[in-house]
């Protein structure tokens, strides 16, 4: 707590603050309202912002001007409002976003609509990020009223594309205006988070030659297998279809339901079913078996968020270490179900793979076997890694190419994979963001650490900090999302103490 600029407080600043954010609540919420209007969805998958989304960062922009700010329209994709000395060489950033996830039936008050009620303004994306978004703007405007003399520019960079996945609205601001010196993202949960996960898809493949005939290698044939239906989730269902030889098939299917009673007896968690394909068929009638399928192996589990495996209990992994078990033949889904069992076994720790780590702050890296598809010619499993340092998303991507492609496999690496996001708790920016929170709330402020992401990945330097308090619900992309209008006020007044303590001379 000794950068020198926080010293030099005066002790009237906070409460000069605080009046110009009560004095700005119906402008806030007015400007929230209007925001809400603009029902800014983009396309799943989007890489450009619709017209929705680019209406939401026009009217801000404009809103912004308005208020007497320097705004700049980068295209349409992303923009920003700045304050501050117009030649101070750095920046603090608020990186906020204006699109919104769809909004799903059943809400109480329209979505678009911005309803007040019960204290509290609805809609999609009241918390998710306009909400912060406004605040951020009206925090602005409270310091620019009370002309507090500041040594770094100011910068709300207004987003649009962070809900899509993609976020080349933020390759486009880093192309044309650099990275800013430091900054926080409106994004998640007060106080501080201080350091996220990496996240790293990767996809090994394995493809039979195109001439060669896999069904007369020894050992089972499985013509085809499918779990999960995203990397980032633990499959509680997962299924591998088998073809026997039809001369053997009673005593065939009587030795693996009892190898996979005998299986259960050593992973007691795990639920395997072993059953014909008819039965199957019949219980499942959406699952798209093979034609040559007679037999099914069937394993159920328990769903969980990627980030936490140990919440959940992987089905996809069962099955694959009890095919494995069986000495299923090698061909393209054989191939991968020995490479999951011998790299993945039944942790999520990564030892198999030769990538387990620990931080100290941001805990282990973890590994989630999220799907898997294909059949006897070609086949896949993609696997989400949530890395910790000293991973990068380099160094990881290295590792897992050389153990795949030693197991003759493809291995791809999602483009999109992003780098563990650390800042040290003495960084000034974590100590003076800490600062303004406890001076706001008279609440304690501890860094926190998450395996997922949120939109502080987008710059180094950078850490979520609010809009929500720890023992506020999280509503954000849920059905009546809402935000208490005292919320608003006070989230203005955070960011604005917050700012000034960044930002100050
Ligand atoms: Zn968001």
């Amino acid at each position: 707590m000794s950068s020198p600029h926080h010293d030099a407080l005066p002790e009237d600043i906070l409460p000069a603050l605080r009046e110009r954010a009560h004095a700005y609540r119906d402008a806030v919420i007015a400007g929230l309202q209007h925001l809400i209007a603009i029902p800014s969805v983009n396309p799943v998958g989007a890489s450009s912002p619709g017209p929705e989304a680019r209406a939401a960062l026009r009217w801000m922009l404009e809103h912004a001007a308005a208020l007497g700010f320097r705004v700049q329209n980068l295209d349409d994709i992303v923009g920003f409002v700045e304050y501050g000395p117009a030649d101070a060489p750095e920046v603090v950033a608020v990186l906020a976003h204006l699109d919104v996830v769809p909004a799903g039936e059943g809400w109480t008050h329209p979505p678009f609509a911005g309803a007040i009620a019960d204290g509290m303004i609805w809609g999609r994306g009241v918390e998710d990020d306009k909400g912060p978004a406004v605040s951020s703007l009206y925090a602005l405007k409270a310091l620019s009223d009370l002309a507090l003399p500041l040594r770094r520019r100011i910068r709300l960079i207004l987003g649009t594309l962070e809900e899509s996945g993609d976020w080349s609205d933020i390759r486009h601001y880093e192309a044309r205006e650099g990275r800013p010196t430091m900054g926080f993202t409106p994004d998640a949960h007060f106080p501080v988070i201080c350091g996220e996960k990496g996240i790293l898809n990767v996809t090994f493949r394995a493809q039979e030659p195109a001439a060669s005939n896999p069904t007369h290698r020894p050992g089972l044939h499985v013509a085809a297998w499918h779990a999960g239906s995203a990397p980032n989730i633990v499959p509680a269902f997962a299924w591998a279809a088998l073809s026997l030889d039809a001369r053997r098939f009673e005593p065939a299917l009587v030795s693996l339901q009892r190898s996979a009673r005998r299986f259960a007896q050593h992973h007691p968690e795990s639920q395997l079913q072993v059953m014909r394909a008819e039965l199957f068929r019949e219980r499942y009638p959406t699952e798209e078996l093979p034609a040559e399928a007679q037999v099914v192996v069937a394993a159920r589990g328990q769903e969980a968020h990627g980030a936490l495996p140990w919440d959940g209990h992987n089905a996809l992994q069962d099955l694959a270490n009890f095919l494995a078990a069986c000495k299923v033949a090698n061909n393209a889904v054989g191939r991968l179900v020995h490479f999951a069992a011998r790299h993945l076994g039944v942790g999520w720790d990564g030892a198999g793979l030769g990538i387990a780590a620990e931080h100290d702050k941001l805990g282990p890296t973890t590994v989630n076997l999220g799907m898997a598809r294909g059949d006897a010619q070609q086949a896949s499993i993609t696997l989400n890694v949530r890395l910790t340092p000293p991973h990068t998303v380099a160094t990881l991507a290295e590792k897992l190419r050389r153990v795949g492609e030693e197991a003759g496999l493809q291995v791809e690496i999602d483009p999109a994979s992003m780098n563990p996001l650390f800042v040290d708790e003495d960084d000034a920016l974590v100590v003076g963001l800490k600062r303004a929170y406890q001076l706001v709330t008279g609440r304690p402020a501890a860094c926190a650490y998450i395996g997922g992401t949120t939109y502080a990945k987008a710059f180094p330097r950078m850490v979520a900090f609010g809009p929500l308090m720890p023992d506020e619900p999280m509503l954000a992309h849920q059905v009546d999302e809402r935000v208490s209008l005292d919320s608003l006020v006070r989230n203005t007044e955070i960011y604005a103490l917050a700012l000034y303590f960044l930002a100050g001379a």
